[in-house]
């Protein structure tokens, strides 16, 4: 008997998306981390919690976003890098697609706090399943932008049970945040656990790549 074919619901289909892009944490720190570079910023710090399942913290001081786009910008395909075909043959972007941060929504709360060079003050939104939640909020903060993910996986029960170890999560973030930090020559980055005062990896912003590669080195030496 030939099963009957349904259009599923449009919250099921972009879950699902949302796992092709977002398989485990250090997939959202990547993200995360090429939207903050994108942004022109020079500092960027992770805070991660049970190796960001629990909470997973992108803190940095680029370009900030919009108030006007608040609204829109965990909406599948809304992005600020592309908007004619043609211009992907000059993109200097890491993204251009504008399913970063939708997907993560999808899979986990989101709470962005961002402020731009020209705009009074900060604004903090939350976010779920794409939308914003309430009207953004203003508050205290500096230029750039903090993303802030809690609970990742939430609602999709399989990959919770098939990322058991947080310990293997936070060394695959901090695998991911030390390629970034050694490539990115001139920019500082971070990453530690929430609560520590210690960062596990640490660049500074006057160091060379070869100062970096030695610097994230032998940290991760002392770490293991
Ligand atoms: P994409 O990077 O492909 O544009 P994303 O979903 O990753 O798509 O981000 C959507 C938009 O949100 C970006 O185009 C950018 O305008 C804005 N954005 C995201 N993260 C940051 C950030 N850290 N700083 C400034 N703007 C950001
Ligand atoms: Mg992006």
């Amino acid at each position: 008997m030939a099963g009957v074919i349904r259009r599923l619901d449009e919250a099921v289909v972009n879950r699902i998306a949302a796992g092709e892009v977002i398989q485990r944490p250090a997939n959202a720190v990547k993200e995360l981390i090429e939207n903050c570079l994108d942004a022109k910023s020079t500092n960027i710090q992770v805070t991660v919690k049970d190796g960001g399942l629990k909470l997973l913290q992108i803190q940095d001081n680029g370009t900030g976003i919009r108030r006007e786009d608040m609204e829109i910008v965990c909406e599948r395909f809304t992005t600020s890098k592309l908007q004619t075909f043609e211009d992907l043959s000059a993109i200097a972007t890491y993204g251009f697609r504008g399913e970063a941060l939708a997907s993560v929504s999808h899979v986990a709360h989101v709470t962005i706090t961002t402020k731009t060079a020209d705009a009074k003050c900060a604004y903090r939104a939350n976010y779920s399943d794409g939308k914003l939640k309430g009207p953004p909020k203003p508050c205290a903060g500096n230029q750039g932008t903090q993303i802030l993910l809690e609970d990742l996986f939430y609602n999709v029960s399989t990959r919770r049970k098939a990322l058991k170890s947080p310990g293997d999560e936070y060394s695959r973030i901090v695998e991911v945040v030390s390629r970034y930090a050694i490539h990115n020559s001139g920019k500082s980055f971070s990453v530690k656990k929430q609560g520590e005062t210690v960062a596990d990896v640490r660049t500074l912003p006057n160091a060379s790549v070869v100062d970096n590669i030695r610097g994230v080195l032998a940290m991760q030496s002392a770490g293991s």
